[in-house]
Protein backbone atom coordinates (compact mmCIF):
# COMPACT_ATOMS: atom_id res chain seq x y z
CA UNK A 1 0.00 0.00 0.00
CA UNK A 2 1.63 3.51 -0.49
CA UNK A 3 -0.01 6.91 0.58
CA UNK A 4 -2.29 7.35 -2.45
CA UNK A 5 -4.08 4.29 -2.12
CA UNK A 6 -4.74 5.29 1.94
CA UNK A 7 -8.94 4.93 2.38
CA UNK A 8 -10.71 8.37 2.84
CA UNK A 9 -12.85 9.60 5.54
CA UNK A 10 -16.02 8.88 3.50
CA UNK A 11 -18.37 10.97 5.96
CA UNK A 12 -17.84 12.30 9.33
CA UNK A 13 -20.75 13.10 11.98
CA UNK A 14 -18.65 14.76 14.67
CA UNK A 15 -20.68 18.16 14.52
CA UNK A 16 -17.96 19.57 16.86
CA UNK A 17 -14.86 18.61 15.32
CA UNK A 18 -12.78 21.93 13.89
CA UNK A 19 -12.45 19.56 10.87
CA UNK A 20 -15.54 18.55 10.05
CA UNK A 21 -17.61 20.56 7.21
CA UNK A 22 -20.84 19.22 5.85
CA UNK A 23 -20.00 15.78 7.48
CA UNK A 24 -16.96 16.02 5.51
CA UNK A 25 -13.65 15.63 6.96
CA UNK A 26 -11.00 18.24 6.15
CA UNK A 27 -7.82 17.15 7.93
CA UNK A 28 -5.52 16.15 5.47
CA UNK A 29 -5.29 12.86 7.23
CA UNK A 30 -6.72 11.37 10.32
CA UNK A 31 -5.06 8.65 13.35
CA UNK A 32 -7.23 6.03 14.47
CA UNK A 33 -5.87 5.49 17.86
CA UNK A 34 -7.69 4.34 21.42
CA UNK A 35 -9.03 1.11 23.24
CA UNK A 36 -12.79 2.74 21.48
CA UNK A 37 -10.84 3.62 17.88
CA UNK A 38 -11.28 6.80 18.80
CA UNK A 39 -10.42 9.58 16.23
CA UNK A 40 -6.78 11.08 17.34
CA UNK A 41 -7.78 14.14 15.20
CA UNK A 42 -10.71 15.03 16.43
CA UNK A 43 -10.17 18.50 18.10
CA UNK A 44 -12.78 21.90 19.55
CA UNK A 45 -11.07 24.51 19.61
CA UNK A 46 -13.63 26.66 17.58
CA UNK A 47 -10.95 26.85 14.74
CA UNK A 48 -12.80 27.14 11.15
CA UNK A 49 -9.64 23.74 10.59
CA UNK A 50 -8.65 22.07 7.51
CA UNK A 51 -8.21 21.58 3.86
CA UNK A 52 -10.44 23.69 1.34
CA UNK A 53 -11.67 20.19 0.34
CA UNK A 54 -12.64 17.58 2.42
CA UNK A 55 -9.93 14.52 1.09
CA UNK A 56 -8.88 13.69 4.39
CA UNK A 57 -6.96 10.08 4.35
CA UNK A 58 -6.79 7.14 7.19
CA UNK A 59 -3.30 7.96 7.96
CA UNK A 60 -2.65 5.44 10.63
CA UNK A 61 -4.67 3.02 12.59
CA UNK A 62 -3.72 1.75 16.14
CA UNK A 63 -6.22 -0.84 16.70
CA UNK A 64 -4.58 -3.08 15.37
CA UNK A 65 -7.72 -5.88 16.68
CA UNK A 66 -10.33 -4.59 13.69
CA UNK A 67 -10.51 -6.83 10.66
CA UNK A 68 -9.37 -4.06 8.46
CA UNK A 69 -5.97 -3.22 10.15
CA UNK A 70 -2.94 -4.53 8.68
CA UNK A 71 0.66 -3.24 9.81
CA UNK A 72 -1.08 -0.45 11.74
CA UNK A 73 -2.44 0.59 8.34
CA UNK A 74 -6.38 0.43 7.35
CA UNK A 75 -6.88 -1.49 4.34
CA UNK A 76 -11.15 -0.78 4.44
CA UNK A 77 -11.96 1.29 1.38
CA UNK A 78 -13.27 3.91 3.50
CA UNK A 79 -14.55 4.50 6.35
CA UNK A 80 -17.46 6.92 8.48
CA UNK A 81 -16.13 8.41 11.76
CA UNK A 82 -19.37 9.40 14.16
CA UNK A 83 -20.15 9.93 17.94
CA UNK A 84 -19.43 6.38 19.57
CA UNK A 85 -18.00 5.48 23.00
CA UNK A 86 -15.76 8.82 22.49
CA UNK A 87 -16.69 12.03 20.86
CA UNK A 88 -15.11 10.94 17.92
CA UNK A 89 -14.76 7.23 16.63
CA UNK A 90 -14.59 5.13 13.31
CA UNK A 91 -17.44 3.55 12.93
CA UNK A 92 -16.04 0.77 10.41
CA UNK A 93 -13.97 -0.86 13.13
CA UNK A 94 -14.70 -4.55 12.85
CA UNK A 95 -13.40 -6.77 16.16
CA UNK A 96 -11.20 -9.79 14.31
S1 LIG B 1 -11.82 0.41 9.89
FE1 LIG B 1 -10.52 -0.56 11.45
S2 LIG B 1 -8.41 -0.41 10.63
FE2 LIG B 1 -9.70 1.08 9.50
S3 LIG B 1 -9.47 3.03 10.64
FE3 LIG B 1 -11.31 2.00 11.44
S4 LIG B 1 -10.58 0.83 13.24
FE4 LIG B 1 -8.76 1.37 12.00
Amino acid sequence: MTVTDLPTVHECSVAGCDYNHDTGCHAGAITVSGSDAACGTFIELGVDGGLSKALAKVGACHRSDCQHNSDLECSAESIRVGPGADAADCLTYQAS
